[in-house]
């Protein structure tokens, strides 16, 4: 019995936890089986919306299910729908059950993981996981790194480890430490994020050289090579070349081996970015050539885009693993160990840490590489059915189909675009979205739900050829 008896409802006796946690499962699972049959975008208004929160006011306290069904009711009627099988989104995917379930043992246990003493299992756990992922990635043997919240957290750890190799004493005097403007090199067609990252690490937004690309959404070598020796000439040093690995807009893989090359002759990092792409390297079927992971110092993979955990979850492997304490060593007292090999707060950015790693574990061990890979499989192929049906209706596939995602432009004589996909997104029946490839306006649409199927497919495909009426 709990000595106090206070009564708190943020720390009722287990047997009362429990039954809420289970009101919580219960409603959550009745709202996601309705999902599929509504609107995948938001139908909330938000004059309603607004007035239903502003009478939140934490001021009197709540009953702990009227708040939760308030809350799975809001969620329901104003969130953009991973869950419904007409959402062909932004790689976000329908988390797979095995993610949420060891996302609730991070939440019951809440292991403090940035420090191996305090939680020896699931950093084990994390390295074990991470590891596997480098050796599948064709990484050399003794490569390591880190679950990241995300790829965005993952790719500015890049830039950090390219920008200390470069210069040691970077870590102590920042960009002083450079006799000439540090460089960084990325397609037009990145994730832009590189340009908030190079503002974070002090280097400025203008660091970053947007590199042309082929005409097809792929890096164009030949203008990098030029890029990288012009401003080497002007006394610029290159620090980092990134190859985008499945591009976000359009899935497009740049030439690895070309950027390799590259960096090899300015003694530079080669960062791959395969934030969603990356996910191939399950597939035996589609892993492709084109992407050699194995070229690169480090790569990020996001384990919350196609391998379907839920969010916030990336990583960041490298070939490097030490390098990662030279960036981020620090001591503090009250930290009961400094062991710069496993403990995370002194070789990765963040300090507190979730067990980010867990749910990718619980997928991979209970489902192998072969359930991975069956998923990375059937959305390629529904991907291909997608555009084989776009096509039937003239419309032109703009991208080369490796990866997942379509992107389409309409028949001559059609609506704009933009109007296409903003009346496919009102009616309800699916989620695509607008994206700009090499420079044109594209319909995009990416398999990222694992209940999407043909028949599905076939109706979205049909609301897609009515919207475009001019
Ligand atoms: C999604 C994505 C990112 C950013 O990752 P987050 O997990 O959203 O932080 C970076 N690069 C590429 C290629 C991406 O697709």
């Amino acid at each position: 019995m709990n000595e106090t008896d206070d009564n708190n409802p943020l720390f009722p006796d287990p047997h009362d936890r429990l039954s809420r946690l289970q009101h919580t499962l219960d409603r959550v699972a009745s709202a996601l089986a309705r999902i599929a049959d509504g609107a995948a975008s938001p139908t909330i208004s938000e004059t309603d919306w607004r007035d239903s929160l502003s009478r939140m006011d934490f001021k009197q306290p709540r009953e702990f299910k009227a708040v939760i069904d308030w809350l799975v009711n809001a969620l329901s009627e104003g969130t953009v729908h991973m869950t419904h099988p007409g959402h062909l989104g932004l790689f976000n995917p329908k988390p797979s059950v095995l993610a949420e379930a060891g996302d609730l043992i991070a939440a019951a246990f809440n292991p403090q993981v940035c420090v191996r003493s305090h939680a020896p299992v699931a950093v084990d756990i994390e390295r074990h996981t991470i590891e596997a992922v480098a050796d599948r990635a064709g990484m050399p043997e003794g490569s390591g790194g880190h679950f990241t919240s995300g790829g965005s957290e993952a790719n500015a750890t890049a830039v950090l480890c390219a920008l200390t190799q470069a210069a040691p004493t970077y870590a102590d005097e920042g960009v002083s430490a450079f006799d000439g403007t540090p460089r960084i090199y990325v397609s037009a067609e990145s994730h832009l994020a590189w340009l908030k990252i190079a503002h974070q690490c002090g280097i400025g937004r203008n660091a970053v050289r947007l590199i042309a690309t082929d005409g097809n959404g792929a890096i164009d070598i030949d203008a990098l090579r030029g890029q990288v020796q012009k401003d080497r000439q002007d006394g610029d040093v290159a620090v980092l070349i990134v190859a985008t690995a499945g591009t976000t807009n359009a899935g497009m893989i740049d030439s690895i081996a070309g950027c390799r090359d590259i960096a090899d002759s300015a003694g530079c990092w080669l960062h791959v970015d395969a934030a969603w792409g990356g996910a191939i390297i399950a597939s035996d079927r589609y892993q492709t050539t084109a992407m050699p992971l194995g070229l690169a110092d480090s790569i990020t993979i996001d384990a919350h885009k196609w391998f379907a955990t839920t969010m916030g979850a990336g990583m960041y492997l490298t070939r490097d693993p030490e390098l990662l304490a030279q960036v981020f060593h620090v001591q503090a007292s009250y930290m009961p160990s400094n062991d710069q090999a496993v403990d995370l707060y002194v070789n990765s950015m963040q300090w507190s840490r979730r067990f980010i790693g867990v749910r990718l574990f619980v997928s991979l061990a209970v489902g192998g590489w072969a359930a991975m890979a069956q998923h990375i499989d059937q959305s390629i192929d529904l991907a291909n059915y997608l555009a084989s049906r776009l096509a039937d209706a003239h419309w032109r596939i703009e991208n080369a189909q490796t990866l997942a995602i379509v992107c389409a432009t309409p028949p001559p004589d059609s609506a704009p675009v933009e109007t296409i996909v903003q009346r496919v997104v009102d009616s309800g029946t699916g989620w695509v979205s607008l994206a700009k490839l090499e420079g044109r306006s594209v319909l995009r649409a990416c398999i990222t739900n694992h209940d999407t199927n043909r028949t599905h497919l076939d109706a979205l495909a049909t609301t897609i050829v009515s919207a475009a009426k001019p």
